[in-house]
């Protein structure tokens, strides 16, 4: 995905390394568990984290790769599942080295119509009634498609998934932090183009060591002064001070993990007492090794400590995941009862960079249906606004 990443080889049965992930399962045991996962599965969710060409079907993969001839490093479903679910990634940038297979079959316009249409399909079967997909337009253009189309073939298969699951869902657009920043502007440049036609804010992605997200502030500047939304992903493979760079010189609303913002106190607290909303994302920071485990994960303490959180899938494909599963971790690892459950899905809507009326909308639906499952009581800081 980061356009540096070595090429994808394939899987091998490397035992050199220690699984990183012996609990990943989400799979509910018991009765208990049974009923929990039920009730996190039937609660209406918004995904504001999710990454188009890291949750393609397994499935899919093979089929567009067969359509469009591009070689993989695995033919059969079930191995090329495998290789592309990240047991044993070293870093972010390991995990990273996947996507050049999910996005070498997505350089079509069908076939980005489909993969859209396909994710909001999978969100909708879990109850996710919004999401928020993003993905870089420039990985998409190496058989020559346009650039533009590259977002009108997802508005496209977003469009029919609305008529056939009632699934809202927008685009963001992401910049790639180790690629050049005209880069990032030209794709700046795209999100403005289409504000108010399916493109909801702009981010930045890819590998954050070394790569420091204000070399990009040129390309924020242009969507902010466009009076377009910014969320950038930082505190996931570095420290605070990238997310204190996401916010002071890129002037981003939302931030992408965080998993890393509790080093700095001051930081904290500003993040807090400014409402900024951290898209969380449990599985994948487990994955990249942002954290030692579920169980050691921050968000209990900032849920705790009063600041915006929400989790999300980040990659369904590569964290074989959803976002029934992420909540249920919270609620098996972290200690997450189904009232605090229920608050966290609510803020995920109101994180959601959707117009105030469309948003009061969706909330004077969602709130009531949430509190009513979770046994939660009507709380002032969750009234619609
Ligand atoms: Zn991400």
């Amino acid at each position: 995905m980061d356009g540096t990443a070595s090429e994808p080889t394939a899987a091998t049965d490397d035992t050199s390394r220690a699984p990183v992930l012996p609990e990943l399962g989400a799979e509910p045991t018991g009765s208990e568990e049974r009923s929990v996962w039920d009730t996190i599965h039937d609660l209406p969710k918004a995904e504001l984290h999710v990454h188009l060409d890291g949750s393609l079907r397994p499935g899919t993969v093979l089929e567009l790769a067969d359509e469009h001839d591009v070689e993989l490093p695995e033919r059969d479903p079930e191995r090329l599942a495998d290789y592309l679910y990240v047991r044993n990634a070293e870093n972010l940038e390991d995990y990273l080295a996947r996507f050049e297979v999910t996005t070498s079959v997505m350089q079509h316009a069908g076939a980005l119509e489909r993969v859209a249409y396909e994710l909001c399909e999978d969100a909708a079967r879990e109850n996710v009634r919004y999401l928020e997909i993003r993905y870089s337009p420039i990985l998409l253009t190496e058989r020559g498609l346009p650039l533009p189309e590259t977002v009108e073939a997802p508005l496209r298969g977003i469009e029919r998934a609305r008529d056939d699951h009632g699934v809202e869902a927008k685009l963001i657009i992401c910049g790639i932090r180790n690629m050049d920043p005209d880069v990032s502007r030209d794709l700046a440049d795209l999100a403005i183009a289409f504000k108010d036609r399916g493109v909801v804010a702009f981010d930045l992605a890819g590998a954050e060591y070394n790569y420091p997200a204000k070399k990009h502030k040129n390309a924020f500047y242009m969507v902010r002064n466009a009076n377009v939304n910014a969320t950038i992903h930082a505190g996931e493979a570095y420290g605070p001070e990238s997310i204190h760079q996401a916010l002071h010189y890129c002037g981003a609303h939302r931030i992408g993990h965080g998993t890393r913002l509790y080093e700095d106190e001051d930081l904290t607290r500003y993040v807090r007492d400014h409402r900024i909303p951290l898209e969380i994302c449990l599985t994948s920071n487990v994955q990249t090794r942002a954290v030692d485990g579920f169980s050691e994960h921050p968000v209990r303490e900032y849920f705790d400590r009063g600041l915006v959180v929400s989790l999300h899938t980040d990659n369904r494909l590569m964290s074989q995941t959803t976002v029934t599963d992420e909540y249920f971790r919270a609620w098996k690892h972290l200690d997450f009862d189904l009232e605090e459950i229920g608050d966290m899905m609510i803020a995920g809507f109101r994180s959601a960079f959707l117009e105030r009326d469309v948003k009061k909308e969706l909330l004077e639906d969602v709130i009531p249906t949430v509190r009513e499952m979770t046994g939660g009581a009507v709380k002032p800081e969750t009234e619609v606004v």
